[in-house]
This record gives C-alpha cells, sequence and structure tokens, in this order.
C-alpha cells in the first residue's frame, strides 16, 4: 500500500469511529431513510435548508465502517453548500466510485471525498459508500421512500 492509501485508510477509520455530526434533528426541513440490503447499512438523514442552502446536516443509524464514514463525510462537506451544488457533489462522487476510470483524475477535485476513491475496486463496497448520497438526494428531492442502494 502507498502512502496515499494509508492516509485514506486512517481517514476512513477515523470518521467511522468518531462520526461527525451524528445525531437526530428536532426542527429538520427534510428528512430521508436509506438501506443497503446487501450490507445491511441503514441511515436516517436530517437536513435543515433556508433559502436553498443546507445549513446543517445530521444523520443517524447504524453501518459498517465504509457507510458511517461516508456519512460523516458527507454531512460534513454539505454544510453551507446550495441544493444545486450538493446535486453536483452528487454527481462526481458517484462518477468517481462507478464510472469508468482514469487514474490520473480519480478523485481530482473531490476534497476529502477522495478517500473513497479506492471502495470502486470493491463492488460490494460501492453501496456502503454511496448509500448516505442516495438518501441525501431523496431528502432534497422530497422522496418519501426509503432510498435504496439496489
Ligand atoms: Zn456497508
Amino acid at each position: 500500500m502507498s502512502d496515499l492509501q494509508d492516509l485514506y485508510q486512517e481517514l476512513i477509520i477515523d470518521h467511522s469511529k468518531r462520526p461527525r455530526n451524528f445525531g437526530s434533528m428536532d426542527d429538520a426541513d427534510r428528512t430521508a431513510d436509506g438501506f443497503n440490503p446487501l450490507c445491511g447499512d441503514k441511515l436516517k438523514l436530517f437536513l435543515k435548508i433556508e433559502d436553498a442552502v443546507i445549513r446543517d446536516v445530521k444523520f443517524i443509524g447504524a453501518g459498517c465502517a465504509i457507510s458511517t464514514a461516508s456519512a460523516s463525510v458527507m454531512t460534513d462537506m454539505l454544510k453551507g453548500q446550495t441544493i444545486e451544488q450538493a446535486a453536483s457533489l452528487f454527481e462526481t462522487f458517484h462518477y468517481m466510485i462507478t464510472g469508468p476510470k482514469d487514474p490520473q483524475h480519480v478523485g481530482t477535485g473531490l476534497g476529502k471525498l477522495a478517500v473513497f476513491a479506492g471502495v470502486s475496486a470493491f463492488p460490494a463496497r460501492v453501496k456502503c459508500a454511496t448509500l448516505a448520497w442516495h438518501t441525501m438526494r431523496n431528502a432534497i428531492s422530497g422522496k418519501t421512500e426509503a432510498a435504496s442502494t439496489e
């Protein structure tokens, strides 16, 4: 493993053990549930939105290290973003994890999200990493059924 991969590994472990923005929110404007049957990851996402800007994000749930770390990093990144920016982050993240690989550009412009680039090599883990994102997209678009990675 390269030093960079070690660093990514550490970040994922850190976020999975001490998830940021973990907890429920009483005055959320939007909520959505997500479930990844393949691994058993479950989460509920809470969003506070004002003037099309995400002011606060929190989540609760239980899942594997990858799904928890992904939700933790995502909620950190979404605060202060507009709904449009959040949607575009979703696309970029999804492409990084599921799209064709260009090693030169993997993770470019994604900041902390780049730590999940390595997940693309493990198809079963892709759903763990994208669960929080699918749930976020449902919350924003107001879909009420649970987001599923299936
Ligand atoms: Zn998982």
